[in-house]
């Protein structure tokens, strides 16, 4: 063995990383793999040149051993090997100098995440858990021999005479007292899962302590073949929703999913699923999307590769374009992340338009649980809107789902361009009643995000209107016959004075085959304001009680009761109690009573039954 010194200016650059790092040690281990791949790979390109040869029925493989007795973690493969230039070369020149490079740069930023790798500083990781390091090297080339080289991670090595006999390089990390962890089989075997699942190698792992049954076959760590690379039409369905439960751990099949292919600006595969959703998300269901650097591991937490209002995506993406050696306020910055997520985007509104377009039945289906992401998502990019309106669907309260111009289409007043709507299926069922009975259809509302989505689409589309059945009552729904005026005069003061609310606004209408005598307005505007304050939790602040409009029937029953009873002076109380009653009973359809309100209503009514 002779010795060697590495002609770098900082000496104690190790100390320094090792603490610098420390939050995510175990990354050397990716490093340490992905070095074995990659030269792996660069044999089998060899190979394909015809430069090197390789024995009949040969596998390439990644060993990664343990052995807690000696203290010591192994990492051999079957690739390029090095010659002892080589080994001085790249190992300790390019290696060690891109670590100084690494510690001259980056010694002020505060993200350690995924920064290793930076400058080829991956191979140097792994001085982060030794006390010294052995690389035992054969190289492919002709009449190579064997190269041992002996490191601590300082300036001095020690180089020599190796031991392989066959072509690949083992490195033999002599684990230090405060890695220990990484002399756990489980550990390794957890982190190899998180990095290297799908490396394109077989992977196994041994515990060399462990003794070895009769037969017992090492334990293959990785596929090597990962559903994303297989070309989307060899996939069948069971195939992608097996792969969606093998990688997220979720018992329930995905939704559907989106094969990514793609060339052009860049390259990259990927899967990306939408996830079954229940009503009230929750942060654990929130999605991920696990990036891959030709099949390692990079990062899944990398937000920005998703538009946001896509959050709830699960997937994987492959993307050997994207740098990855970098830390992670990088990557966020970097524009190809931003392309990335453009890209998804777009394959999203691709994916959906052609469920629309190719089973519209299959779409419905979905759409309870996709409609909040993707109004959210119109919300909040322009462009998405503009390649999903066509396809937002409104559902009715019969359960029939249209398009906003299949909506428009069948209503009988074409050009009103106005879509009536209820957010309270329940409480304004007489006014949805009234409104199916003369034929207008009524969508539901299910939360903030449609009264939101709504207003975007006012703003966007010309002309167009949502209007609540609580707040317009359409002319299909009255006859068109004039009230007489006077009557209407009379009527006013009746209502306000047994209300005592004199600024009350009375109209009155003959409904269409109606039995309803009454029925309460609320402005659009006023209502749209009160349900936004309410939402703030301010209903305090603003309670609409005076903006209502009563519309009165004037052939119900009821009403003309009310007509006759103001000339008989006896009946005055009487004819007090139907009022507020009549009006009582309007107001169901917008509000809950208070305690008191509810108290005087069942009171009144048990006084008004009496009277029968
Ligand atoms: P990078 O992988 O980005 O080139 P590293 O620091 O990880 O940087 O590795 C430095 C160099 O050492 C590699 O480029 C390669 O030439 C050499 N090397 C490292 N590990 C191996 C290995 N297992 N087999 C052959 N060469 C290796
Ligand atoms: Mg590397």
């Amino acid at each position: 063995m002779k010795t060697g010194k590495i002609s770098v200016k900082a000496e104690n650059m190790l100390p320094i990383i090792k603490k610098w790092l420390y939050s995510d040690k175990d990354i050397f281990l990716r490093e340490a793999v992905s070095n074995a791949s990659d030269a792996i790979f660069k044999f089998e390109r060899l190979v394909v040149f015809g430069e090197a040869q390789k024995a009949e029925n040969e596998k390439m493989h990644i060993d990664v051993s343990v052995n807690k007795e000696k203290g010591t973690l192994k990492i051999s493969d079957t690739g390029i090997g090095m010659t002892e230039d080589e080994v001085v070369k790249y190992i300790a020149q390019v290696a060690f100098s891109g670590a100084v490079d690494f510690i001259e740069k980056y010694k002020d930023i505060a993200d350690k995440n995924n920064i290793i790798g930076h400058f080829g500083l991956g191979f140097y990781s792994v001085f982060m858990v030794s006390d010294y390091v052995e690389l035992d090297t054969l190289s492919y080339k002709k009449d190579a021999k064997p190269v041992k080289w002996i490191c601590d991670g300082g300036s001095d090595y020690q180089i020599g005479e190796g031991e392989r006999t066959e072509r690949g390089t083992t490195l033999t990390l002599h684990i230090s007292k405060d890695s220990e962890e990484f002399l756990d089989t489980a550990r390794i075997r957890e982190i190899l899962r998180k990095y290297c699942s799908f490396i394109s190698y077989e992977i196994t792992l041994t515990d060399e302590c462990q003794e070895k049954k009769e037969d017992e076959k090492p334990e293959i760590i990785n596929n090597i073949s990962p559903l994303w690379l297989k070309n989307p039409k060899d996939c069948t369905d069971d195939e992608y929703k097996k792969f969606y439960k093998d990688v997220f751990h979720d018992y329930m099949d995905p939704l559907f999913w989106i094969h990514l292919n793609v060339d052009y600006p860049f390259q990259l595969k990927g899967i990306i699923y939408f996830p079954r959703l229940r009503e009230n998300l929750d942060l654990m269901e929130m999605g991920q999307i696990k990036l891959y650097y030709n099949q390692v591991f990079v990062a899944d937490n990398i937000k920005e590769i998703l538009p946001e209002f896509l959050v709830v995506l699960k997937g994987v993406i492959d993307c050997p374009d994207i740098p990855i050696n970098v830390s992670r306020s990088f990557l966020q910055n970097d524009g190809s992340v931003a392309k990335i997520s453009n890209l998804i985007s777009k394959k999203v509104s691709d994916k959906l338009h052609s469920i629309f377009k190719e089973n519209r039945e299959e779409y419905q289906k979905y759409w309870d649980d996709i409609n909040l992401l993707i109004k959210f998502g119109c919300i909040k990019d322009s462009k998405f809107f503009d390649r999903m309106k066509d396809t937002i669907l409104f559902k009715t309260t019969d359960g029939k789902y249209l398009t906003l111009s299949e909506y428009l289409e069948g209503q009988k007043d074409k050009d009103k361009k106005t879509v009536y709507y209820t957010d309270n299926k329940a409480q304004q069922s007489v006014n949805i009643d009234m409104f199916k009975r003369n034929g207008i259809e009524v969508v539901e509302f299910r939360g903030p995000i449609d009264q939101r989505f709504a207003q975007e689409l006012e703003m966007r589309e010309e002309g167009l209107k949502f209007s609540s059945v609580v707040s317009e009552l359409p002319d299909d729904l009255v006859s068109g016959k004039a009230a007489n005026e006077d009557d209407v005069k009379v009527l006013s003061e009746i209502f306000r004075k047994a209300l005592g609310k004199d600024k009350l606004e009375v109209k009155a209408e003959y409904f269409k085959n109606e039995n309803t005598p009454a029925i309460l307005t609320l402005s659009e505007q006023s209502k749209r304001f009160a349900d936004m304050v309410r939402l703030y939790g301010q209903d305090f602040a603003y309670k609409p009680d005076d903006e209502y409009v009563i519309t009165l029937n004037p052939d119900h029953p009821l009403i003309k009761k009310v007509m006759d009873m103001r000339f008989d002076e006896s009946k005055k109380e009487c004819m007090n109690m139907l009022c507020q009653q009549i009006y009582d009973i309007a107001l169901m359809s917008h509000r809950d009573f208070s305690k008191e309100e509810k108290e005087k209503f069942i009171e009144r009514n048990y006084k008004l039954l009496e009277m029968i």
